[in-house]
């Protein structure tokens, strides 16, 4: 039986991925945008014709409920969330509507429209926060540390509450930070390779970052979008930590980039208190053992390979300049 997946935030950096992920499985997939949103489909331009895209409000029950109603998908991946933490500070109620509350928004459509449909969320390991114990794994502690967290620790809860409630059958995977050359720039990660790579082929000169010493369990988002998959054939829903298990600075990340690049970070990087964040969290390290053993799922792509992967993008998209040092990388 071919299945429908219906995918919330499917113009992002894991809705693209795992779009590619499910035609590739033979699923019919079909996405949720937002009318008014940033209109930028480049992540799924090379797949869009294959592709069913419908406008919908995500804040709106009645629409979501309708749209499920009209798709009707086997399995839906609810993805779309406001994701960056300074913004949450900055706009809280927003990302509470829409990190937080869109959530039971679309359990209850699916619960009112047809209950048998699977539901993915995507959890963050954000709501470790202020963790006791590091690595973090199923039975670890919430102490969500910023609004953007408590959006999702309340996502997180609900999922959870709909399932032993009202039998639905959705999970939650709570995701450590995942990368690629489509993340959004705003993180450090691709402000970093975009930046070390345009520097590279003198367009730039200085890297203004915030706290060096900030560590992540950093993966490749084609990795993580599997595990999401997996999750919703497993015979009961359950959650699961999906991470690699290790943990760089973000000093680490810089070295890794510049020293691929041929370049000495000291000679660019400045650190500028205005990337420091009011609430830094505790060593979020995750302990993906359960996600091993149940789902079978393990990274493939490690931390040096994510920083080239990600340098190589950004190289080859500065034109002949970035292409001819990419070249010489790959001949070296
Ligand atoms: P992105 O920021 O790349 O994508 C977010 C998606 O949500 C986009 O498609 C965006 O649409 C959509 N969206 C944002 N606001 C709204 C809104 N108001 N209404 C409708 N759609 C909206 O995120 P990622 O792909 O990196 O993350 C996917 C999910 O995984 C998110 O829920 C995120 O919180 C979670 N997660 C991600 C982690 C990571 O490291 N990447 C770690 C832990 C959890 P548009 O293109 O129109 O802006
Ligand atoms: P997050 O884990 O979702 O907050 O992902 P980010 O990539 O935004 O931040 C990861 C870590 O990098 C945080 O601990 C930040 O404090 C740290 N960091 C250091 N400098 C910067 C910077 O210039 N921009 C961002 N976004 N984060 C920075």
């Amino acid at each position: 039986m071919q299945k429908t997946a219906l995918i919330t935030g499917i113009t992002g950096q894991d809705g693209s991925y795992l779009a590619e992920h499910l035609l590739g499985e033979g699923y019919t997939v079909e996405g949720v945008v937002r009318a008014e949103g940033s209109g930028n489909r480049s992540r799924i331009a090379a797949i869009e014709d294959r592709l069913t895209l419908h406008t919908a409000d995500l804040l709106d029950q009645a629409s979501m409920a309708r749209l499920i109603e009209r798709v009707k998908p086997h399995e839906i991946y609810h993805l779309a969330a406001q994701t960056f933490i300074p913004t949450s500070w900055a706009e809280p109620i927003m990302t509470a509507e829409v990190t937080g509350l869109a959530t039971v928004r679309i359990l209850d459509a699916i619960r009112e429209v047809n209950p048998e449909i699977r539901f993915y969320q995507a959890s963050s390991s954000e709501v470790f926060g202020q963790a006791e114990h590091s690595p973090q794994n199923e039975k670890s502690a919430f102490r969500p540390r910023n609004p953007y967290a408590t959006a999702k620790h309340y996502a997180h809860s609900i999922t959870a509450n709909y399932r032993d409630y009202h039998g639905l059958f959705a999970c939650s995977g709570i995701l450590f930070n995942h990368e690629s050359p489509r993340r959004n720039e705003q993180f450090v990660t691709r402000k970093i390779t975009r930046t070390a790579a345009k520097i590279r082929v003198g367009q730039a000169n200085e890297l203004r970052l915030g706290n060096l010493l900030a560590r992540r369990d950093w993966g490749f988002a084609g990795d993580y979008v599997r595990s999401m998959r997996l999750m919703l054939q497993l015979p009961e829903p359950e959650d699961f930590v999906i991470g690699t298990g290790e943990a760089h600075s973000v000093g680490e990340f810089v070295e890794a980039a510049f020293s691929y690049l041929g370049l000495d970070w000291k000679q660019h990087v400045v650190v500028d208190s205005q990337f420091y964040r009011p609430a830094e969290v505790h060593p979020l390290i995750a302990d993906p053992r359960k996600a091993h053993a149940v789902l079978g799922w393990r990274p493939q792509v490690s931390f040096e390979g994510l920083v080239r992967m990600m340098v190589d993008a950004d190289l080859a998209a500065l034109g002949e300049d970035g292409q001819r040092v990419r070249k010489s990388l790959h001949a070296a």
